[in-house]
């Protein structure tokens, strides 16, 4: 893929009544090795993702608004309101079920998957529930950043990776510079912002292979996620709910 690609994430429904907004896999990019799929979704209280089954891939949900219940057939249940984030692994198998907490209204969250490297497929499933408090966040000046998975952060995850969520005022500046030979990229969930001289709205999310160094800055208040993961570099198949 060329560097800079910007797509428009498409809407499309999942689950019971779950609407999501889909960044990828698309035709123009089938995954972003080792991401294997990026929605923004939202659910109202009686939509859900009724019980399903997963394998060989790792998932983290970072909740926006709202909260999300989760429960699986290994006994695990937990739920995480805003800024808090779950991980699952489903390794060889799992079963689980995703529905809104009572009462929360409108729950929305971005939903990642990243892939297993092939010694890892058959790995047990594991579940983490981590509460807004655990994620470090620190202040900046004219905003705020939460690393989601990286040093500091108790998410627990198999494959190296940055991920953290980025919240300016308005024309406040943000420099970041991924690892060299990793694959990146930043979804706009609200407000505008210009990366490196490009506008990328709420929605849409941009694309970068090996990419020097990043400057963004927000048009207007905004709140972004910037993700870098190293490659695996190994084929991939996926189906649905199982990357094998
Ligand atoms: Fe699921």
């Amino acid at each position: 893929m060329e560097n800079d690609t910007i797509i428009s994430a498409f809407e499309t429904s999942e689950g019971a009544g779950a609407r999501v907004l889909r960044a990828f896999p698309t035709r123009l990019i089938e995954d972003y090795d080792p991401f294997v799929l990026f929605d923004e979704f939202s659910l109202a209280p009686n939509a859900s993702f009724p019980p399903h089954p997963h394998r060989g891939f790792e998932a983290l949900t970072y909740m926006l608004e709202g909260s999300l219940r989760h429960q699986d057939i290994l006994g695990n249940h937990g739920e995480v309101e805003a800024l808090g984030v779950q991980r699952f692994t489903a390794g060889r198998g799992i079963v689980h079920s995703e529905m809104p907490g009572e009462g929360s209204g409108v729950s929305r969250g971005l939903q990642l998957w990243i892939n297993l490297p092939h010694r890892l497929k058959h790995a047990d499933p594991s579940y983490q529930c981590i509460s807004a408090e655990e994620i470090p966040a620190k202040k900046v000046d004219g905003g705020s950043v939460r690393t989601i998975t990286g040093p500091a952060s108790p998410v627990k995850i198999l494959t190296e990776m940055l991920y953290i969520d980025v919240c300016l005022d308005p024309q406040v500046f943000y420099e970041a510079e991924p690892v060299c030979g990793w694959n990146t990229f930043v979804y706009v969930y609200k407000g505008k912002v210009d990366i490196n001289g490009q506008h990328i709205e709420r929605g849409h999310a941009i694309f970068f292979s090996d990419h020097p160094k990043l400057l963004i800055s927000a048009v207007e208040r905004c709140g972004f996620v910037l993700l870098s993961g190293r490659p695996h570099g190994e084929p991939m198949y996926h189906n649905g709910p199982y990357v094998d």
